[in-house]
């Protein structure tokens, strides 16, 4: 029977006896406003691990632009009977003060992969990540925790920082789940309306023709330069950007030789989405 816990305490008191026992605890951290991408997530923790916790947290330190907060979608009860049928253990809801009570002044700081990309668009959003997730890590002492490629640069952030920081903890990524038209599965999209929505799935499709340009062996600035031009094309209102990076540290890729990724970050309707996909 799932139970919805929304303090610390309570939290630290089940998962005490779990550990005596000798169970596996897996944890997936979200924002709620739950979609198959998740449920994703919630399914390999139950593969993976004895117990698992989802967690939800609309967490303001990771959101540089107050009105992206503010609208963000919250819809607690339709998550909580998701997770209900997945056989979740334990939701962790925690309110704001929970998480970050009178005193609370600390911050977690994670170097060179936080920098470019969504770290230059949105100043401070990965620090409010490192910091929320080292502290869903303290809270839950999960064994494992699962994350979705989707994020991929808070993917690498994640790992970053539990090597460098001695989290025991094991960090899963997960693949991007897609709606049947190839848009990546979002919270946000329910915030797209119709032609926006209509339009959207451009991204992935310029993407996917771009990285088989880039692998057939064209040049790499040109194609890169092109993919912006078409998602304009496409609806796209603003290209915060579209790049070919390495795999691990985000630098600009200058080849393919080495692992490497597309990743973007694009306006539509009033709504940013982001995509990644290999090359
Ligand atoms: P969020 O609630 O947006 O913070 O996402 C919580 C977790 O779900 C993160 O690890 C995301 O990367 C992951 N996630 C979100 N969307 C998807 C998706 N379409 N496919 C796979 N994982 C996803």
């Amino acid at each position: 029977m799932m139970q919805i816990l929304r303090t610390v305490a309570e939290l630290r008191t089940r998962v005490r006896g779990w550990k005596q026992d000798g169970r596996q605890v897996g944890v997936v951290p979200t924002m709620g406003a739950l979609h198959e991408g998740h449920m994703s997530l919630v399914r390999a923790a139950r593969r993976g691990c004895d117990r698992v916790i989802v967690t939800i947290f609309v967490n303001p330190m990771q959101f540089n632009n107050p009105d992206d907060l503010s609208k963000y979608p919250r819809t607690e009860d339709a998550d909580a009977a998701l997770l209900f049928r997945e056989g979740v253990d334990i939701l962790f809801a925690p309110g704001p003060d929970e998480v970050y009570p009178q005193g609370f002044d600390s911050r977690v700081l994670v170097g060179g992969v936080t920098a470019p990309l969504e770290g230059e668009m949105r100043p401070g959003h990965f620090e409010g990540v490192a910091t929320v997730v080292a502290k869903l890590f303290g809270m839950t002492q999960a064994d494992r925790a699962y994350f979705g490629q989707k994020d991929w640069q808070q993917l690498q952030v994640v790992r970053r920082m539990v090597t460098d920081l001695n989290i025991p903890v094991e960090v899963v990524g997960c693949e991007t789940i897609r709606e049947a038209d190839g848009l990546a599965m979002s919270s946000r999209n329910a915030r797209l309306d119709p032609l926006s929505r209509a339009q959207a799935p451009a991204l992935h499709r310029i993407m996917v023709k771009t990285a088989a340009q880039i692998r057939g062996g064209s040049e790499i600035a040109a194609s890169l330069a092109q993919a912006r031009d078409d998602l304009r094309q496409a609806g796209f209102t603003e290209v915060e950007y579209l790049d070919l990076r390495t795999a691990a540290m985000l630098e600009p890729a200058t080849g393919i030789e080495q692992p490497v990724r597309l990743l973007a970050a694009a306006w539509i309707g009033g709504v940013r989405l982001i995509d990644n996909i290999p090359v």
